[in-house]
């Protein structure tokens, strides 16, 4: 039997989403699905974060923003994009200002596509993001105790 060992604070950005992603985000959260009630808070504070939740694509715009996040956040931490245009910039792809995926800004760990992504699919990625979470800090453990 598998079981979450860790019940992970995530936090989300909305890159340039159309707010179909960010909807979903917040279906997962809200009653319904609920995934508060296994201690996944919502948190503003990226220093607070386990999980970082990016919907839409990077722009020229927002890039920095995005990586300012991924920066303020503590080792060990994950980052998955929600919805095809995080993944990889979607049916934004084309504009002129779109740089592309989330993943052209800052490592992604887990990719959770759909237009727009669903609730359920952005609950398999965050419990995805757990293994990916204890590997990393597995191995920082060991760079610890190697150094
Ligand atoms: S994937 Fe679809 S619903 Fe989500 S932000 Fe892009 S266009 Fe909107």
């Amino acid at each position: 039997m598998t079981f979450a060992t860790k019940s992970p604070w995530v936090i989300h950005y909305d890159a340039s989403s159309c707010n179909g992603c960010d909807i979903e985000v917040l279906a997962a959260l809200c009653p319904g699905y609920d995934v508060e009630r296994f201690g996944i808070i919502n948190t503003g504070n990226p220093k607070h974060a386990d999980i970082f939740l990016v919907t839409g694509s990077v722009n020229e715009r927002n890039i920095e923003v995005v990586k300012e996040i991924y920066n303020q956040m503590v080792e060990p931490k994950v980052v998955v994009a929600c919805g095809i245009c995080a993944c990889s910039g979607g049916i934004f792809h084309d504009c002129y200002n779109v740089i592309g995926g989330v993943d052209q800004a800052i490592p992604v760990d887990v990719y959770a596509p759909g237009c727009a992504v669903r609730p359920e699919a952005i609950i398999d990625a965050v419990v995805q993001g757990l293994g990916v979470l204890e590997e990393k800090s597995k191995a920082l453990q060991a760079q610890k105790k190697g150094a």
